[in-house]
């Protein structure tokens, strides 16, 4: 069973609706390797060094800082970094705007939760936050500060099928400054879109997405060595796959449609 990320209320209305939220991926670390040293297959501490003296820096001795110039920085006192990262865990989202859903740009979002009525009580309450929003087709603006000195994010509450769901979103300053493309010289001739259109429909299987049809490599190969050695088998490495040949585009896609026609 997931652990729940943050318990709370939804502040609606001045009363509070306790919900728990779930996150919907889990966390990247867990099934991960360990990082052992080699004499005794045990696992490594993290030591921490002054570069000047080469000496083991503890804990209560490390300082946090800004590189004010390359190479040259300055400490900042410590009450300073405690006020600024010593940010609060949110005990209650206040909701501070309700927003149609078709202004929200979801390909923005940087975490999805499921957020679950914390105890029967609540099932209710949430239920008919759920359906309120669906039928506005609107969404919760929130706050959100997960865990106490955690980063905060805007925390969006919205309807889904059967659950309420909440996404997080990045603060502008966060947005990165991607370049935009521009095609505005390009001249497309209906019978080159053409062309695209035939082979992405005809080339490729077409069809719903289904995220268990896609499976990791990665996650294959770790899972074997994960289960050999837990099987105390010998650990085998995976054979590398081949490397595709990369065409030009526009002849393959010719001879590709070329192929078509012969075969039908
Ligand atoms: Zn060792």
């Amino acid at each position: 069973m997931a652990r729940s990320t943050w318990s709370g209320a939804i502040t609606f209305a001045g009363f509070p609706i306790a919900v728990k939220a779930y996150s919907m991926h889990k966390s990247a670390s867990k099934d991960g390797f360990k990082t052992l040293c080699e004499c005794h297959g045990e696992p490594i501490a993290q030591v921490r060094k002054c570069t000047t003296t080469d000496k083991e820096v503890a804990a209560d001795q490390q300082r946090k800082g800004v590189e004010v110039s390359k190479g040259a920085y300055r400490t900042l006192p410590r009450d300073t970094v405690e006020a600024i990262e010593g940010g609060e865990r949110s005990a209650a989202l206040e909701i501070e705007l309700v927003c149609p859903l078709d202004t929200l740009d979801m390909r923005l979002t940087t975490g999805a939760y499921v957020l679950v009525p914390d105890g029967p009580a609540n099932l209710k309450s949430v239920e008919l936050m759920r359906q309120a929003l669906a039928k506005l087709q609107r969404a919760l603006v929130t706050r959100w500060t997960p865990r106490a000195g955690s980063r905060d994010a805007t925390l969006v509450i919205h309807p889904g099928e059967r659950n309420l769901l909440a996404n997080t979103f990045p603060f502008e300053f966060q947005l990165n400054d991607a370049p935009n493309m521009d095609a505005s010289n390009v001249t497309v001739q209906p019978g080159e879109l053409a062309m695209f259109e035939q082979a992405m429909t005809a080339l490729y299987t077409n069809g719903p997405f289904d995220i268990a049809a896609f499976q990791s490599d990665f996650n294959a190969r770790r899972q074997k060595a994960i289960q050999q050695a837990l099987d105390g088998q010998p650990i085998t490495a995976p054979a590398a796959p081949a490397a595709p040949a990369v065409p030009d585009l526009m002849a393959a896609l010719q001879a590709s449609l070329d192929a078509q026609k012969v075969a039908a």
